[in-house]
């Protein structure tokens, strides 16, 4: 039987004052990159440093959203293309070589 998979937008991912998401509660992707555990660890490791970082967590949560976006949104994008290692000569190393 055929299924849907629930795609949140990267976007969704932007902090309240208060409260801040991360993982599949706010960029949810489709299986093609197999990348949905290593976004969500790595949201993780990036809001750790934000929040060590800044005193005030709106600036913490901002710097996040801005660091985190851009790249969920591309996994995101390529996870919904199905097009991810199609072929021999891609450059992966901005995906496999992220340093968060
Ligand atoms: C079959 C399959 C294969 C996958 N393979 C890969 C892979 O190879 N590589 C990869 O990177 N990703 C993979 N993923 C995706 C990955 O599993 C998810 O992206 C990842 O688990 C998301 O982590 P998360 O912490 O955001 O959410 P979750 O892992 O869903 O954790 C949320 C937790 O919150 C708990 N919870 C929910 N509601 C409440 C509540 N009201 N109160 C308290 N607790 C609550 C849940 O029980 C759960 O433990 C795969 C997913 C599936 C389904």
């Amino acid at each position: 039987m055929p299924f849907s998979i629930a795609i949140a937008s990267a976007s969704s991912l932007r902090p309240s004052s208060r409260i801040v998401l991360m993982g599949d509660a706010c960029h949810a992707m489709r299986p093609y990159m197999a990348a949905g555990g290593a976004m969500a660890i790595e949201d993780a490791a990036v809001l750790s440093r934000c929040i060590a970082g800044f005193d005030d967590l709106r600036t913490a949560f901002s710097v996040y959203e801005a660091t985190r976006i851009p790249r969920v949104g591309e996994v995101q994008r390529i996870s919904i293309a199905n097009s991810w290692m199609h072929g021999p000569t891609e450059d992966v190393d901005w995906f496999f070589d992220y340093d968060a």
